[in-house]
């Protein structure tokens, strides 16, 4: 799969547009070796040439990157404490992770696995399916494996009916659920041998990653369309994205869109706190106001949803989920009570969460007029569920997997 990794590969209308500062920041990123720069000609070709371009935004290197934020977390879910295997994540009772592969068809610029995503490591080799699945094999409660990574699809076929085969062989009831952006970065890459080899393993789903409806090409409709004839049920995850994707409308256009080409809503995720991401997180109160307008206007909606920080699991993200705000964060509640901090945005800092120009919500909730805080500051006087002891510092592990 061909990557553009140097700015001379880009498409001359995007290599115009790149300003001093960027190409500057691009080389020092190649110096650090962090998450590379790299993007399939397909989703370069849906860019513009803006800096504030949603498609440019996500693939191309911002030098805000390097700008310090005290909030990121270097395992942002927390899954080094889940960790059962090399390869092999055990968070939830009744699933399996699989990081099948740490390549992708192009690196996110917000992705929260960066530490682990790069060309390197490559795709799994069956010298290390004995521990993953005996593991599997022992845990019948496990009833769905997620492939995942990186981008399992960026694996040759062989390669990746090797892995289904194993699994199979291990734990034939297991159902498999592809997680990939491949159809959107790279759709001839789905081609119709890949397609009749997931069929084969079925049951077996799809979750696309797709945060724009400017990345549901004509190409990528056809491949994900050919899925579904083939009976492989695709769900989609998105991620809310600052300058990407995060009004009302635009939200609304791509869940419109992909309802249109078949696709089920599943995710709407608050972005993790992944080193050097700062620049693409939008305000939490300001994602829930976008999504309750979204649900006042009746449409179909993905489950909007955050990462408990530290690795707490995945929660629904509503009003209720909030418990107060300490120390210019959130806390959201956790299984068994625990709190967890996600960081709310520092007083002074304008506000579109609750309208006022100056909002110093973050530092004094009651003091706040905005009817939007009325469940906070409510919570706020209720004594928190478990008391601040409860406060689960970022990083901190959880004893157990828990059900999502
Ligand atoms: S496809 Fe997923 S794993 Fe790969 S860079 Fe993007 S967010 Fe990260």
């Amino acid at each position: 799969m061909r990557l553009i990794t140097r700015i001379d590969g880009l498409p001359p209308h995007l290599r115009a547009g790149i300003r001093p500062e960027e190409a500057a920041y691009l080389a020092r990123l190649k110096a650090q070796g962090i998450l590379p720069f790299g993007v399939t000609p397909h989703f370069a070709s849906l860019a513009g040439a803006e800096q504030g371009d949603p498609i440019r935004r996500q693939f191309f290197p911002s030098p805000k990157e390097a700008d310090k934020d005290p909030a990121a977390l270097s395992d942002p879910l927390g899954e080094r404490a889940h960790q059962k295997a090399p390869r092999l994540i055990h968070q939830y009772r009744d699933r399996a992770l699989i990081r099948a592969s740490s390549r992708c068809a192009g690196y996110c610029r917000y992705c929260f696995r960066r530490i682990w995503t790069r060309p390197g490591r490559g795709f799994i080799l069956p010298a290390e399916f004995p521990p993953i699945l005996r593991y599997l094999g022992s845990r019948p409660e496990i009833t769905e494996a997620l492939i995942s990574g990186g981008d399992p699809l960026t694996a040759p076929d062989a390669a990746l009916d090797t892995l289904f085969r194993a699994l199979r062989r291990a734990r034939p009831d297991l159902r498999l659920r592809v997680c990939t952006r491949v159809p959107v970065t790279c759709p001839q890459r789905l081609s119709p041998g890949l397609i009749q080899l997931l069929k084969d393993h079925k049951p077996l789903r799809m979750a696309v990653h797709i945060n724009h409806s400017r990345e549901l090409s004509r190409e990528t409709r056809d491949v994900l369309g050919a899925c579904a004839g083939a009976g492989i049920p695709v769900l989609t995850q998105t991620v809310l994205l600052r300058g990407v994707n995060d009004d009302a409308e635009t939200l609304a256009r791509l869940f419109d869109a992909c309802l249109a080409a078949g696709l089920s809503l599943y995710y709407l995720f608050q972005l993790d706190l992944a080193p050097g991401t700062g620049h693409f997180r939008v305000d939490l109160m300001e994602g829930l106001r976008l999504y309750e307008q979204l649900e006042r206007g009746g449409a179909a909606l993905p489950v909007y949803a955050v990462d408990l920080p530290g690795g707490g699991g995945k929660i629904r993200l509503c009003r209720d989920a909030i418990a107060g705000i300490q120390g210019g964060a959130y806390l959201l509640k956790g299984p068994g009570g625990r709190l967890y901090p996600y960081p709310a945005p520092p007083a002074g800092v304008l506000s579109a969460s609750c309208g006022e120009r100056v909002c110093s919500f973050s530092h004094n909730p009651e003091g706040c007029a905005s009817a939007e805080f009325a469940n906070v500051r409510a919570q706020r006087r209720k004594p928190l569920v478990g008391g601040l002891g409860e406060l689960v510092p970022p990083n901190s592990s959880q004893r157990g997997a828990k059900r999502r």
